[in-house]
């Protein structure tokens, strides 16, 4: 019997994170590889336990091994799962999967069922949340292979977000669990695929909150990958193109399209970098899009992560900042990071002693806000900009927005032209996240400082702790 074909692209078949041998990780697996371009009418897949013979295989996979033999026998391309399981374990369809560690590939010849192939992950260490109500926990997660787009990165640092809370803790809608979060990743390259032009072995290179998108609708060709029509695919909790989960950047190594991957300047320290990712793209592109420049009065409200970046960007750009915080126990740094006023909004006379004052406000905060309040400190035809996303909905008044002909705005990252125009502005400029850098297992408690606005002004995970 002849050798069946199958292409390298299964290796991109991976699957999800925490899987368990049952129905729904078999699904998922045929899922994955009947999306891969493979030259094939018709794709079986087996799965094979390493160690193991078929018979002792969860039921669900029974018919999958029948599939295998009715198409090799018809001399149809087979692909071939590989799940390494621990030859002492007693496989059931709660035994979890752990695919195997590192590179192999697996030849069987044609006569033992027409096997031909391997899946390539790897297997690295993380921290991830168990579920919405759990702490994150050490763990370990899988990579895809490194496809000829692909480079695989060795992280160094991952800033967290004040997203990352809001995901893992399912604020925004249900998040896929075990989830490992974190979409501010610095590192350095350590392998490149095969059709890799853009970025080398030894790069200094960041990946932000997203790691691909369709490349052909309107927004991805104006550069505005976040707004692509498809759907772009988050750096974690995102349905990657092979349809499993994204897991994010609370780990040692990520694989990601080359086109989703930035430079850091050299004059920007990785650590320092990480938050540019997420809190830098995140304000600098409304603050571009709305002119901050010479001129113009721009508010910051709150001094997190995200606020404490764009004061320095709004400054550096030109324009007179302002800090609106709850309090003024951080008014030193503001003006230190380049605020020209600081005010507390605790204080109600801060609402008339600033209304009609900006030309812009820059929303960062995480929480519900008195919109109108806000509204109310806009010039004529000033805008107020959201970025910051507290889940629930913020009614606010048409009048305030009439009689001024004033804008609600809202904007959401940046594209991967503007964020590498991002680093090589705040590298210019000298610009970085102020941060606090921690090990793996100080993440949770961090959580709480952040929740606390108690963070000066980014924790920044230290990844080397997660081995
Ligand atoms: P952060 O570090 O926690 O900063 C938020 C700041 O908001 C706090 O430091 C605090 O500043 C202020 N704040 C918190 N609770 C408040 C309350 N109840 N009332 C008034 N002010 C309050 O968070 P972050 O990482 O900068 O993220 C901020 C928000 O932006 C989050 O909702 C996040 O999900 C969102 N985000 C959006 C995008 C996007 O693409 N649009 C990207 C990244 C993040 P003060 O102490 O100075 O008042
Ligand atoms: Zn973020
Ligand atoms: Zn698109």
């Amino acid at each position: 019997m002849a050798q069946r074909s199958v292409t390298t692209t299964v290796s991109q078949v991976v699957a999800p994170p925490g899987a368990r041998l049952g129905g729904r990780l078999i699904t998922s697996l045929v899922a994955s590889a009947v999306l891969q371009p493979i030259n094939a009418t018709l794709i079986s897949v087996a799965l094979v336990p390493i160690g193991q013979s078929l018979g002792a295989c969860a039921a669900e996979i029974a018919w999958l091994v029948t599939a295998l033999y009715l198409a090799s026998a018809v001399g149809q391309p087979v692909v071939g799962l590989f799940v390494d399981l621990p030859s002492t374990d007693r496989p059931s369809q709660d035994t979890p999967v752990r695919m195997s560690t590192g590179r192999w590939r697996r030849e069987v010849s044609p006569d033992d069922r027409t096997i031909h192939c391997g899946v390539v992950l790897l297997t690295v260490h993380a921290y991830a949340a168990p579920s919405a109500t759990e702490p994150l926990a050490k763990t370990t997660i899988t990579r895809r292979d490194v496809g000829p787009h692909d480079v695989l990165i060795k992280i160094e640092y991952a800033g967290i977000c004040h997203s990352d809370i809001h995901t893992v803790r399912s604020e925004w809608g249900e998040a896929h669990y075990p989830l490992a979060p974190g979409h501010e990743i610095a590192g350095v390259v350590v392998e490149t695929g095969s059709a890799v032009t853009k970025h080398r072995v030894g790069d200094r290179v960041g990946v932000g909150c997203m790691v691909d998108s369709c490349g052909k609708c309107v927004s991805c060709r104006n550069g505005e990958e976040q707004y692509c029509l498809e759907g772009m695919v988050a750096t974690y909790d995102g349905i990657d193109r092979d349809g499993t989960v994204t897991q994010g950047g609370y780990s040692t190594h990520v694989v990601v399209a080359e086109d989703f991957v930035l430079k850091i300047p050299d004059g920007l320290d990785l650590a320092v970098a990480a938050p540019l990712l997420c809190a830098g793209i995140t304000t600098y592109t409304p603050l571009r899009r709305h002119g901050a420049g010479p001129g113009k009065r721009v508010a910051v409200v709150g001094l997190g992560g995200l606020g404490h970046m764009a004061v320095q960007i709004a400054h550096a750009m030109g324009a007179e900042v302002t800090v609106l915080s709850q309090s003024l126990k951080k008014r030193e740094d503001g003006l230190r990071l380049g605020a020209d006023h600081y005010y507390a909004t605790s204080d109600e006379s801060t609402f008339e002693t600033l209304a009609g004052s900006f030309d812009l406000v820059l929303n960062t905060v995480s929480a519900v806000l008195d919109i109108d309040r806000y509204l109310s400190l806009l010039a004529v035809g000033g805008t107020l900009a959201f970025v910051g996303a507290p889940a629930e909905s913020l009614g606010f008044g048409v009048f305030p927005l009439l009689t001024n002909r004033r804008s609600l705005s809202g904007s959401m990252i940046g594209g991967i032209g503007q964020t590498q125009e991002m680093l090589d502005f705040c590298a210019e400029h000298g610009l970085g996240a102020e941060i606090e850098i921690i090990s793996a297992d100080r993440i949770n408690e961090a959580y709480e400082r952040v929740l606390a606005s108690d963070v000066r002004y980014r924790f920044v995970i230290d990844t080397s702790t997660l081995d």
